[in-house]
This record gives C-alpha cells, sequence and structure tokens, in this order.
C-alpha cells in the first residue's frame, strides 16, 4: 500500500473528549466577554453613564474614567485566569493579529503585581511594521498605534493551558491614517447614520440618536480529515487543490444539500457553536451545502461592526475547533475543481435606534412610502457603483468562483421580487400608488395557514438580492474580512442617501410632501432600470443581455481593483470621510500585490507538486510497463508466445500513452518555470495581467493533464489524497 492508501485505511473520528457545560445556552452565552452589564456591575454609575454617552456617539471619557474601565476589566479577566492581554486588530491582510503583553508589573525586587492602566487599555504601540500599509507607512517612520474600539466588547481567548484578554481595536499609523479594516468600517457607518438620519427627518419629526447598519454572514465552508491535508501541500500552502482529478460522483445528485449531517461533523458543528456562545457569537443556523463536505454556519444578524469582528472570530474557532476532531476547516473560495466553492452571504440592512428595520416594508409597501424612498437610495448606490461593489470582493481565491455556475457572476445586479417589481413599475408609469389588494398564496393544504406573499426573494441568483427585509450581497468570498465589503456598501448608501433626501428638498418647493417623495422614486426607478433583473443570474443569456445593457462584467480581480484608483470613486469614500485618497490608493496598491503573491505562491506550489510527485509517480508506473512489454516481448521471442497482434500493440500504446502524459506535463511545466521568471521584473497591475491572461490558463492546462495521468496510472502509485476520499470518506 502507498502512503495515501494506508491513510485512507485509517480515516476514523477521534475520540471526542467530552466538554462540560451548562445545559442552557443561556446559561453560558457570552460568558468570555466583558459585556456592558459585566462593565456595569464593576464600575461607578458616574463612569457608566459617560462610558454609554461616549458610545451613542457623544464625548469620549476621561482618563480617570478609561482607568476605572481598565482596572475592572483587568479583574474580571483575571478572575477568569488571564495572565496576558492584547489589542485584537484587524490589518490589510485581512486577518486579525494581537500581540500579547502580561499585566505584570515590577513592584520593588522580586515582586509583582497585576496592573492595567486606562492609557494602556486605550492605545496599544504594538509597531508592528511588518503589516503591508501600501506605502502609507514606510518602516523607518513612526510606529502605528492600536486604539481601543469600544463598541465590541473585549473577550477572553483560551487555550487548553492558558487565557488572553482581547481587546478589539482600530490599527492606524502615527498620521492617523487607517491601516485596517475595522477604522472605515466605523468611519462608513457613521456616514451611513448622518444620511440616514437627515432622509428620515424628512418623513417624522422624532430625533433619531443613531442609525446603524446590521449584518447577518452565513459562512460556508469544506471539512476534510487531517491526515489528508498534511499530505496535500496545495492545501496547506494555497488552500485548494491545484491539481486533482475529479471524482466521478460529485454533487450531480444533489444528495448532499440539507441533508442529514455526519455524526463526525454534527459534533464538530456542536463543540464550534459552544465556543462561538462563550464568545457571544450567536451562530443560529447550521446545515450540509450544496457540494460534498461542504456545510454552513448562519448568526442572528447584529450591528455590522460587531458581525464583522464575530465572523472573524468563528472562522479562527471553526480552523481551531475542527484540529480538535482531527478534521481541517478550509475557508477557501474554491478548494476543489469542478464543484461549488464557497462564498458569504452577507444580508445588510440599517436599523434606528429602536431597533426598527428601515427595510421593512410592512404590510403594505406600495404605501409605505419611506421604505420606497430607502430602497431607491440603495437602488441608486448599486446601480452607480457597481464597480465599487465588484471591487469591494475582488481576490485571488474569488476569482475561481464568480460566474462559475455556483455563484453570481462577476456582473452585478438588483433582484427585488415580483411584487416590489410591480409597485416600482406602477409609480414609474404614473399609475396609482394607491394600495392594492395584498397577495396571498394559497398552499393548498388546509391545515395550513394562509400567508401573505411577502416581497421575499425567491432568486437564489442572484448578486444583490432584496430578501424581505434586507439585502444579501451573495458575491463575498468565504474566506474574506466582511468588513471592507460592508464599508464600501455603507460608504454608497450614504451617498446616495444624501441625494435622495436632497431631491426630496428640492421637489418640496412646489409639492405636497407625498407628491414629492412620489416623484423622486418614480426618477430613481426609473434610471435604476438597468441594475434590476429577476431572471437566472447563471444563465448565458444573461451574460449577452447584462452586454446589451452596458453593465460591467469584469472577470480579473486587479481590474476589478481599479475601481478604488478611479478619480470619482475616490471623491465618494473622501465625502463621505470613509478614507482619503492616500488610504484608499494603498489598498488598491496592496490588493493588487496579494493577488500577484498569491498566484506567485500557487504557480511554484504547482511546479514543486508536478516535479517532485505527479512526474515520478508517473515514472514509476511507466517503469512497470515498460518492464511488462520488455516481459511480454522476450517471451514472444523465446517461446513464441501466441498473443493477438492487437494485445500486443495495446501494451505498447498503454506505455506509449504514459509516457507522452509525462512528456506534456513536463513540458508545459518547463513553459511555467519560464513564465514566472519573466514575470519577475513586473509589479502591480502589469503583473496581474500577466498572470491572469497567461500563468492561470497555463497552470489549468497542467492541471489537466496531471489529472489525466492521475486516471490511467495504478492507484497504488498515487500519493496524492484523490478528490473521492477527501470529499467522501470522512
Ligand atoms: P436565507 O437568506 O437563507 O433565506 P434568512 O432570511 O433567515 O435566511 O437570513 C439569513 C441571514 O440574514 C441570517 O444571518 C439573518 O440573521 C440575517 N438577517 C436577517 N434580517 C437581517 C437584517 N435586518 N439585517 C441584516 N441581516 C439580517
Ligand atoms: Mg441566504
Amino acid at each position: 500500500m502507498c502512503v495515501r492508501q494506508k491513510v485512507v485505511d485509517k480515516i476514523e473520528s477521534v475520540p471526542l473528549i467530552k466538554v462540560e457545560k451548562p445545559k442552557k445556552v443561556s446559561g453560558y452565552f457570552g460568558s468570555n466577554t466583558f459585556s456592558i452589564s459585566e462593565m456595569q456591575k464593576r464600575i461607578g454609575k458616574k463612569t457608566f453613564v459617560s462610558f454609554k454617552r461616549w458610545l451613542a456617539g457623544g464625548s469620549t471619557i476621561s482618563m480617570e474614567e478609561a482607568d476605572e474601565i481598565a482596572g475592572a476589566m483587568k479583574d474580571w479577566a483575571v478572575e477568569k485566569g488571564a495572565v496576558y492581554y492584547a489589542h485584537w486588530f484587524q490589518p490589510m491582510t485581512g486577518l486579525t493579529a494581537e500581540k500579547h503583553d502580561s499585566f505584570i508589573s515590577l513592584q520593588g525586587a522580586g515582586k509583582v503585581k497585576e496592573k492595567f492602566s486606562g492609557s494602556k487599555l486605550i492605545l496599544g504601540e504594538p509597531d508592528a511594521s511588518s503589516f503591508p500599509s501600501g506605502g502609507i507607512r514606510s518602516t523607518f517612520e513612526a510606529r502605528g498605534y492600536t486604539a481601543w474600539d469600544p463598541s465590541s466588547p473585549a473577550f477572553i481567548s483560551e487555550t487548553q493551558l492558558g487565557k488572553t484578554l482581547c481587546i478589539p481595536s482600530i490599527f492606524v499609523s502615527y498620521h492617523g491614517y487607517a491601516l485596517d479594516k475595522k477604522l472605515p468600517l466605523l468611519r462608513s457607518d457613521e456616514a451611513l447614520s448622518k444620511a440616514a438620519k437627515k432622509l428620515l427627518k424628512l418623513f417624522s419629526p422624532r430625533d433619531i440618536a443613531k442609525i446603524v447598519s446590521t449584518c447577518g454572514p452565513e459562512q460556508e465552508y469544506f471539512l476534510i480529515d487531517h491526515n489528508y491535508y498534511k499530505l496535500r501541500q496545495d492545501l496547506m500552502l494555497t488552500g485548494r487543490t491545484l491539481i486533482g482529478a475529479s471524482s466521478p460522483k460529485g454533487q450531480q445528485l444533489e444528495d448532499q444539500y440539507f441533508g442529514s449531517i455526519k455524526e463526525r461533523v454534527l459534533n464538530y458543528m456542536e463543540e464550534v457553536a459552544v465556543e462561538a456562545y462563550k464568545m457571544g457569537i450567536p451562530v443560529t443556523t447550521r446545515h450540509n451545502e450544496v457540494a460534498p463536505h461542504q456545510f454552513e454556519f448562519a448568526p442572528i444578524f447584529e450591528e455590522s461592526n460587531l458581525a464583522a469582528d464575530h465572523n472573524q472570530l468563528l472562522m479562527e474557532i471553526m480552523k481551531k475547533v475542527a484540529l480538535r476532531h482531527n478534521l481541517v476547516c478550509l475557508l477557501h473560495e474554491k478548494p476543489f475543481a469542478g464543484i461549488n466553492g464557497s462564498g458569504k452571504h452577507v444580508n445588510w440592512s440599517m436599523a434606528d435606534d429602536q431597533g426598527n428595520n428601515l427595510l421593512n416594508p410592512g404590510l403594505t409597501p406600495e404605501d409605505n412610502l419611506q421604505f420606497l424612498a430607502v430602497l431607491v437610495a440603495v437602488l441608486r448606490a448599486v446601480h452607480k457603483h457597481a464597480d465599487l461593489l465588484r471591487a469591494s470582493i475582488a481576490s485571488a481565491g474569488n476569482e475561481h468562483r464568480l460566474g462559475a455556475n455556483e455563484a453570481p457572476p462577476a456582473i452585478v445586479s438588483v433582484f427585488l421580487g415580483e411584487q416590489l417589481t410591480k409597485v416600482l413599475d406602477t409609480i414609474v408609469a404614473g399609475t396609482a400608488h394607491k394600495v392594492t389588494k395584498k397577495d396571498i398564496i394559497d398552499l393548498g393544504v388546509s391545515r395550513l395557514p394562509k400567508v401573505n406573499k411577502d416581497a421575499t426573494d425567491r432568486n437564489r441568483t442572484s448578486p444583490f438580492a432584496f430578501t424581505g427585509s434586507k439585502f444579501e450581497f451573495r458575491a463575498v468570498g468565504s474566506s474574506q474580512n466582511i468588513s471592507w465589503p460592508l464599508t464600501v456598501i455603507n460608504t454608497i448608501i450614504a451617498d446616495s442617501l444624501n441625494y435622495v433626501a436632497e431631491e426630496i428638498i428640492k421637489e418640496l418647493k412646489n409639492k405636497d410632501f407625498e407628491s414629492a417623495v412620489v416623484a423622486v422614486i418614480a426618477k430613481l426607478a426609473k434610471e435604476t432600470k438597468n441594475i434590476r433583473f429577476e431572471g437566472n443570474n447563471y444563465s448565458s443569456e444573461w451574460l449577452f443581455e447584462a452586454k446589451e445593457r452596458g453593465l460591467p462584467n469584469v472577470a480579473s480581480t486587479a481590474e476589478a481593483l481599479a475601481a478604488f484608483a478611479e478619480k470619482g470613486n475616490i471623491a465618494i469614500f473622501e465625502k463621505q470621510g470613509v478614507l482619503s485618497y492616500d488610504e484608499l490608493m494603498a489598498r488598491y496598491n496592496i490588493w493588487v500585490e496579494m493577488y500577484n503573491i498569491v498566484l506567485t505562491i500557487e504557480a511554484s506550489t504547482l511546479r514543486e507538486m508536478v516535479d517532485s510527485i505527479v512526474v515520478p509517480a508517473g515514472l514509476e508506473y511507466q517503469g512497470q510497463l515498460a518492464n511488462n512489454l520488455e516481459k511480454i516481448s522476450g517471451l514472444k521471442a523465446t517461446i513464441g508466445l501466441n498473443i493477438d497482434e492487437k494485445a500486443f500493440e495495446d501494451l505498447k500504446g498503454h506505455l506509449a500513452d504514459v509516457t507522452n502524459k509525462i512528456f506534456y506535463l513536463r513540458k508545459n511545466t518547463q513553459v511555467l518555470v519560464k513564465l514566472l521568471e519573466k514575470a519577475k521584473s513586473l509589479e502591480g497591475k502589469e503583473k496581474a495581467a500577466v498572470y491572469f491572461n497567461e500563468l492561470k490558463p497555463l497552470m489549468e492546462h497542467i492541471r489537466k493533464h496531471s489529472d489525466d495521468l492521475e486516471g490511467v496510472i495504478a492507484d497504488e502509485h498515487w500519493d496524492l489524497p484523490k478528490y473521492r476520499e477527501m470529499l467522501f470518506v470522512m
């Protein structure tokens, strides 16, 4: 048996250590977080009032108050067993970062005491000069700073042996430039709040303190046994399989989707949920996804900033817990070719300070003017800035997924559903905007109640779909930090809410309120008609129609990212106070560079695997065939072995076939090496263009040859875990 066969033979669940936990989730939810109520118990009333005022957007707390909160936070963490604390932040790599410091401070010779001050809580100086900054901050320049984000509760991260207090923070340069993904999101939320308040003020005299964006991200992922992973350097180094022949059975029968969950996976899901609940992450939905060994977790929605932190934490928990079960959690957008990849549906809406959802149509959308005004603002944002939305999800990983018959194409369109479409069309036509009878669906079963046909989405292919009371941005990649797409959504919608408010104010000069609003809705519904599409986004007809409509369809990551370097787009970010020219250009540069780095790593890994695993396996099998042929032809000569001439030719053909396959593989790999060499002198978008147009197709071509070879050589010569094993044996 070869290594791979031995591994497959050994695949089994690991014995589980029973985790002790209270029976009810409510008994331990958030127990590892320094929640507002925990803080309230531990600090004075005056400080607590100041803190709440700060959170609501009022003046900041004083240094004395910060000291008091820091002391309380430290006491709580030390009681829980924490020895270290860390500012936890989200640099532009898309991952999270932390630098740990101990609470101890020296108290004379040989004595220490646990201490934590307000200034240490508020500001960290991790330096952290090796994070990409896109030129905003040269390494010789002043430090990078982390600053406490009080709107996301501090939490304790635990391993078997130790605990660390983590303080969610932003990451800025000495000159105040955002070096992370959290600060822009916070700024965009402020812009959104300001604009939405301006619009809502026209509809109601009530003073709204704050409006926030809300988000519930649905996280898709794959699980495979850890033993496979260890034998696949492509998975280890790049997160995806660069070679591997398809399994004859993949997802064709659709027998995985929502199917009963394997026990080993269910155990894993149980433990992830326990860890998530301790962190106050409200995961609620879990199920099998479309592809074999693909699954999903979805939480209850929260404020975007919190949802983004929680999603980052959840991804870390998912990876960590998987290892305890001898599994590996793959978050890459396309770990396996030929079957569905993974995305993250980012559900987005807005809520006011009383929790009212601004995208809630109510019972009669036709009458709900405010809802429609907000809705057309969203339509305008997507219509005007489809390029920014596309750019917000551009990455090397997601490039494999968009438009690959499983995810929306790179064309951005909006789905509204039949009812809302009708409403908008009626308003545009200038006919009645009065209540029409609510549509009722009779489910045809007398025991079931009759339900209102709501404005909910029945179209699963749209990249930006209205799904009842929220929009669902479906093109986001599974491994992505959602802060950035949320930032872009908030920014462009803030801009549009502002626009709608101003347009209404203009119309009010010669119209009554209702007519003014209807006029603006009609104008925008008409102007944005192009971006609305109710059909199948996966179909080839749509590709054609979208082109006719003049909608952009940018397949390449670097070209999509160029939207961030576009003058008009930069102006929007500047106007909304989200990012300056320098900050945005830095992001553009970093992400193009990251694309290039990812592809260089992938190509180098592919080269090595072909040369050191695939070709040697081929040669071994070739040797076996050659020996065999030599023997047979010897027997023919010596004892006159009487075999059909065709059978003899077939033996020769078989050897020739394997030999040729090896040759083509080697030939193309040599071309790849030359191409990588040539690309060394290029950088930025020029390099990305060569990679997209030449390197990627070449890698696909090499893969095809390798997969062909995998299909013919003896199973015992193939040491790389096969698709049929990774995806079906667990
Ligand atoms: P599906 O999209 O599969 O039909 P649901 O509609 O139940 O599923 O919701 C999917 C996700 O959308 C969940 O994470 C949910 O919390 C989130 N969600 C629901 N309402 C809102 C909202 N107002 N704002 C943001 N996210 C929301
Ligand atoms: Mg969904």
